[in-house]
């Protein structure tokens, strides 16, 4: 066993605080590795808040995870100490189901293995996160990091970046499509990042003017306002996709039209019961709501190296392990630009 260190909430109002622990030994297939950088995801306030149920604590949060490796089980083939790695929200699944053979892991028929807060398949203990000095995981679900990217911005791509970036895959964005993008926030800016860097072109639609200068640092080559009328309906059937990223309910009726015949508009922001929606847009023009879960590892990959090649990075803001709750505070009230990005080496070993 390895004896490390990281911040824990012990409860569902307990704010997070230093905690210490133990990994697992190493099994023959795993990686371990220093822990340089954690993103912050809303989902991690609301696991450590139990605001979705079933979590279990102590809780260690923290599933956009970038390392180096301080090494590596006997078995393991495409890392060695010293490798800049990857882990996303992913740490597990079954291996053998059609979806995992397909690369779906998120997918898997059996239910994957979360990076935290879910049983090891092993040994049943509850997993910790990145939000620690050390961290192990089988090869499987560790990704290699591109070397020219900025490893203290890399580790959004982690969750918010291939949660954007499977839906944008699975639709086929390339050059020649048009791509919306509904909701500003750490995964919207991703979504705009992404869909840009793939030749896509991009529109911000947003309820008012007031993100029109952020949407030009991000490069979007359109802006909408939700909120005008006319606007709007010069925009109807513009669209092959629209990616919606706002996580709370909302009303989708204003958004559906702007789809062309077949378009689909794609929620990955909330998870839980939808507005009523009106039928008539989707009938009358066989349009789609869908829904989509972060991605596969070989996807990510794909994603992480797209990113290297094109220097598509999150904008961040580096934290220390100590501000965290302020940071879960700000994130609430959306006061980020885009995602927090904690610098772990803060975390001091007693
Ligand atoms: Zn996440
Ligand atoms: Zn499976």
């Amino acid at each position: 066993m390895m004896k490390t260190i990281g911040y824990a909430a012990t409860s569902c109002d307990a704010p997070l605080k230093p905690f210490s622990f133990e990994r697992r030994a190493l099994r023959h297939n795993d990686v371990a590795m220093e822990v340089l950088y954690c993103g912050v995801c809303h989902s991690d306030l609301h696991q450590a808040r139990n605001d979705w149920g079933g979590s279990v604590y102590p809780i260690v949060p923290g599933h956009e995870i970038i390392g180096r490796v301080t090494e590596t089980g006997p078995d393991v083939k495409r890392f060695k100490q010293g490798d800049i790695v990857a882990i996303g929200c992913m740490v597990d699944s079954c291996q053998h189901c059609d979806q995992c053979d397909k690369g779906n892991e998120q997918y898997c028929r059996e239910g994957n293995t979360q990076t935290y807060n879910s049983p090891d398949r092993i040994d049943g203990q509850n997993t910790y996160g990145g939000y620690s000095k050390h961290m192990i995981a089988r090869e499987e679900f560790v990704l290699h990091v591109p070397k020219n990217l900025d490893l203290s911005r890399a580790a959004p791509l982690l969750c918010a970046g291939i949660t954007t970036y499977s839906p944008l895959r699975a639709w086929n964005v390339g050059p020649g499509k048009k791509v919306g993008v509904i909701g500003l926030g750490g995964l919207g800016h991703m979504a705009v990042k992404l869909a840009v860097g793939m030749g896509a072109e991009v529109t911000i639609i947003s309820r008012s003017d007031k993100k029109r200068t952020d949407a030009e640092e991000l490069k979007a080559h359109k802006y909408l306002v939700s909120s005008d009328e006319s606007a709007m309906q010069k925009a109807a059937n513009h669209f092959d996709v629209i990616i919606d990223t706002v996580p709370y309910k909302h009303d989708l009726d204003p958004y559906l039209p702007l789809l062309d015949v077949d378009g689909s508009l794609v929620i990955v922001g909330q998870i839980g019961p939808l507005a009523e929606t009106s039928s008539v847009p989707l009938v009358m023009g066989r349009r789609r709501v869908a829904g989509s879960l972060i991605g596969g590892i070989a996807e990510t990959q794909e994603m992480l190296n797209l990113c290297g090649e094109k220097n598509i990075l999150p904008d961040c803001e580096i934290i220390k392990i100590e501000d965290i709750n302020e940071a879960y505070e700000r994130l609430e009230r959306g006061d980020v630009h885009y995602r927090f990005v904690i610098d772990m080496s803060s975390l001091k070993n007693d």
